[in-house]
């Protein structure tokens, strides 16, 4: 069985800085991290230690940036999966890489300076369903069953490390009530699409480092975008650069922004297009 754990992101370290807007989405985030800083001292209050957080919001709304984040902010150890990788044909494949991801988080934790590994599950939907809807339903069950099981068992009073379980879902509405029990997700962070300031302050984050000609207002950019996410934006911002690019200029001025927004919005259209 091949262990599907990737190591953390070889680049440079994602930190809160650098995730454009998302105010309430961050704090939110924030005040639950530093119950894990304040380990010892929330566990004098009785405060259950928290094991799961869930991010839930559209696709490119930046869930997987603020799990680094989240995971840089207390030092930890960080592994990334997607629900997908879990799901085989043959029963029990599932439940054994969950068995094996948290015996990895584990081991990773140990090597840590601060015993912490943070476990990013991106699209937890696809492991995390409501049980028995599916057709190869016993496989997810048993798949969902585990990580149950293994979420239940990271309180023990024994456990030399601590392990914090970060999902990521586009549809919490499909997800099986099981997971968010008090002491397995009780944390739901919401990360919407951004608003005008959002946008105005993603737009800033990817354009820095960008020939910017006079005439750039990021402020027009931001009104013009509504409903873009940060990954439309950061598409938009590489797409005006490859326009200016092309049009032998070595700014980016205001008018390859604006042909980038029909570009974006073009793609976008097209991906939605039904496929005969
Ligand atoms: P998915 O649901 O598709 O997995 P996601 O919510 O996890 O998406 P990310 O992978 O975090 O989204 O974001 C994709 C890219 O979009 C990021 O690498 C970044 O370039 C850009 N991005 C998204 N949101 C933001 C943001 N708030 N600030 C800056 N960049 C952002």
């Amino acid at each position: 069985i091949k262990n599907s754990a990737k190591p953390a992101d070889a680049g440079k370290a994602i930190t809160f800085e650098d995730i454009g807007g998302q105010e309430t989405a961050k704090n939110e985030l924030l005040e639950a991290l530093d119950f894990i800083k304040n380990y010892d001292e929330i566990s004098k209050m009785g405060i259950r230690p928290l094991k799961g957080i869930l991010l839930t919001g559209a696709p490119g709304t930046g869930k997987t940036l603020l799990a680094k984040a989240a995971s840089n902010y207390i030092d930890s150890a960080f592994i990334s999966v997607s629900g997908s990788e879990f799901i085989e044909l043959y029963a029990g494949v599932g439940a054994q890489r969950v068995r094996q991801l948290f015996k990895t988080a584990r081991e990773l934790a140990r090597k840590n300076s601060k015993k912490h590994c943070v476990i990013f599950i991106d699209e937890i939907e696809v492991i995390a369903g409501v049980r028995g809807k599916n057709s190869n339903h016993l496989e997810y069950d048993q798949t969902l069953n585990q990580l149950l099981v293994e979420m239940d068992g990271l309180s023990a009073k024994d456990d030399d490390v601590k392990i914090l379980v970060i999902g990521a879902t586009n549809r919490p509405d499909i997800l099986d009530p099981a997971i968010l029990r008090p002491g397995r997700f009780d944390r739901i962070v919401k990360v919407d699409l951004p608003d005008k300031d959002g946008r105005l302050e993603i737009l800033k984050l990817h354009t820095k480092g960008k020939p910017l000609a006079e005439d750039v207002d990021l402020e027009q950019i931001a009104k013009e975008t509504f409903g873009f996410s940060g990954a439309h934006l950061e598409n938009l911002c590489n797409e005006a650069a490859i326009l200016a690019r092309r049009a032998g200029e070595k700014v980016i001025r205001q008018c390859h922004f604006m042909e980038a927004i029909d570009k974006v919005i073009m793609g976008e259209k097209l991906k939605r297009k039904p496929t005969k």
